[in-house]
């Protein structure tokens, strides 16, 4: 369903799209500020009643009823309405976030991976049978949990909306999806596109608005059976206090500050290749961005310079435009934070190699571009060092020893990734096992698959997306032990 005005988005609710009770607001162009279209603001009002939409749904559309094979129809529908979409939805992501299109299509490519992985779950979620002492039958049934809330942030907006949306659909919920403030364009541009798949009204349901009053209003509702949350440590502990008051299943992905690991064995054109998007990719607004270099001092020179040069050629611009590869972070006051840190970083004795500042070229003052920025020598104390930025910034150490390396590596809050660069098999799985970090990846930057597990540990997050468990993690088990009398003796 297409709204009149393709430049206001509002609440997707019951299979209708609507005004909010909290009125609307523009969401803008990161490359130049000015207004991309008019989305509205749910308030605690509207979030109380799309969970009423999704509840009477949940228990009279169907949609949770024990055939997984009609929701893995129309999960496939989905996926290739999405596909057939993808270059709009790629347009519409990139203006409203700002990342390069190369990038936006990619991440819509990855929605339409999971919807279709996870279609290929929904008629598999099965239970086990028990054997148990006496004449009895013990078996286990996993049934859906009702309505399911998830709380999305800006830096992957569909993609890490749909991460946890999809499977909690194959698994049979309703689901209340709130996209983030700054970039809820494309959620509600998929939840238009629902009733076409032939997921029941209702089933589906995407309120924008301010995350202290909808997320809060959503998750501190009896009827919310469980929440995904993608976001801040910060946000992330409050929406768990309330989760932990009211017992529901909570899945928490959260911020990083991952190290990549240079070891002196290493393919250094691939690992220069590896840590320039592992932290300039986004412009380094990745929860899992390798902000952290620990390079071998025998090659830190070499390798910092070869950084260097490839970090100054990568073109700045607007995301739409051709041939750009890294675009402006997604808010003039994330771009003034990141610079904070720059400055902290500069403080506390770290030599700033390249960057540092905003982008000066006339075609760019407009937008929030700040230069690919490589600061060398930050203490490890520094607010820099130990604080997820969020940006394009680069910390950089030295290491001599193996054991150096993992401790620096491990000297963090976060357990989000570590990347490792080797040639050496035994460094490259001995360090792996020593690593404290929910995901590891060896001589490449970060990446994932709908088919890979993706968590964090410490305080980067409790529990997983993806991989083959994750419809599983949207239902709940229930035991049915049957005593079935007195056996007859066999003759
Ligand atoms: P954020 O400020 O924590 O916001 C995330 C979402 O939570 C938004 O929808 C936000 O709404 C909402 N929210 C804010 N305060 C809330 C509250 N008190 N109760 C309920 N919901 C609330 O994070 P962000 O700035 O959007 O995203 C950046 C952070 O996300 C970084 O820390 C990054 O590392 C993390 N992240 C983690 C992963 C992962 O998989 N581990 C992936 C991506 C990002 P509003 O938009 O209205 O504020």
């Amino acid at each position: 369903m297409a709204s009149a005005d393709e430049s206001t988005y509002g609440l997707v609710i019951g299979g209708t799209e609507g005004p909010a009770a909290g009125g609307d607001g523009p969401v803008l162009d990161p490359a130049t500020n000015q207004p991309v279209a008019r989305v509205a603001r749910a308030s605690a009002d509207d979030a109380r009643h799309a969970l009423e939409v999704a509840d009477r749904a949940f228990r009279e559309s169907g949609w949770a009823g024990d055939d997984g094979t009609k929701r893995a129809k129309a999960l496939r529908k989905l996926a290739a309405r999405l596909d057939a979409d993808l270059e709009r939805f790629a347009r519409l992501e990139t203006r409203n976030m700002g990342k390069p299109l190369r990038e936006s299509r990619i991440d819509i490519g990855f929605v339409v991976q999971t919807l279709e992985y996870v279609a290929g779950l929904a008629d598999k979620v099965e239970g086990t049978t028990v054997p148990v002492p006496g004449n009895r039958l013990d078996y286990t049934l996993r049934e859906p949990l009702g309505v399911t809330v998830h709380i999305a942030p800006w830096n992957y907006p569909l993609l890490l909306a749909m991460r946890s949306v999809a499977p909690a659909l194959a698994a049979g919920n309703a689901v209340v999806l709130k996209p983030a403030s700054l970039t809820p364009l494309t959620a509600v541009a998929l939840g238009r596109l629902a009733a076409d798949a032939g997921i029941p009204a209702g089933i589906l349901n995407v309120v924008p608005g301010p995350g202290g009053e909808v997320g809060r209003a959503l998750v501190d509702d009896p009827r919310c059976a469980s929440v995904s949350f993608t976001g801040s440590v910060e946000a992330g502990r409050q929406v768990a206090e309330i989760a932990a008051r009211r017992i529901i299943p909570t899945t928490l992905e959260l911020g990083g500050k991952s190290p990549a690991l240079v070891f002196p064995d290493a393919d250094i054109d691939r690992a220069v290749r590896g840590v320039l998007w592992g932290i300039f990719g986004n412009a380094g607004q990745m929860c899992w961005a390798a902000s952290r270099l620990l390079v071998h001092e025998s090659v830190r020179a070499d390798f910092l310079g070869k950084l260097q040069r490839s970090a100054e050629a990568l073109k700045l611009g607007a995301g739409v435009d051709d041939g750009v590869e890294m675009g402006p972070v997604v808010s003039a006051d994330q771009a003034e934070k990141v610079l904070g840190y720059v400055a902290a970083a500069r403080a506390d004795g770290g030599t700033v190699v390249t960057g540092g500042r905003r982008a000066e070229e006339p075609r760019l003052r407009a937008g929030n571009f700040v230069l690919p920025t490589i600061v060398d020598g930050v203490p490890v104390d520094s607010r820099a060092v130990r604080e997820e930025i969020f940006g394009p910034v680069l910390a950089v150490a030295g290491f001599s020893e193996t054991d150096e390396a993992v401790r620096l590596a491990n000297a963090t809050r976060y357990g989000l990734l570590a990347a490792v660069y080797t040639r050496d098999l035994a460094t490259a799985h001995t360090v792996a096992r020593r690593l404290e970090a929910g995901m590891v990846t060896v001589n490449e930057a970060p990446i994932t698959f709908p088919q890979t597990p993706f968590g964090g540990c410490k305080e980067s997050g409790l529990g997983f997306e993806q991989g083959i468990r994750v419809v599983e993690a949207y239902t709940r088990q229930k035991n049915v032990l049957v005593n079935l009398g007195a056996a007859k003796k066999r003759a």
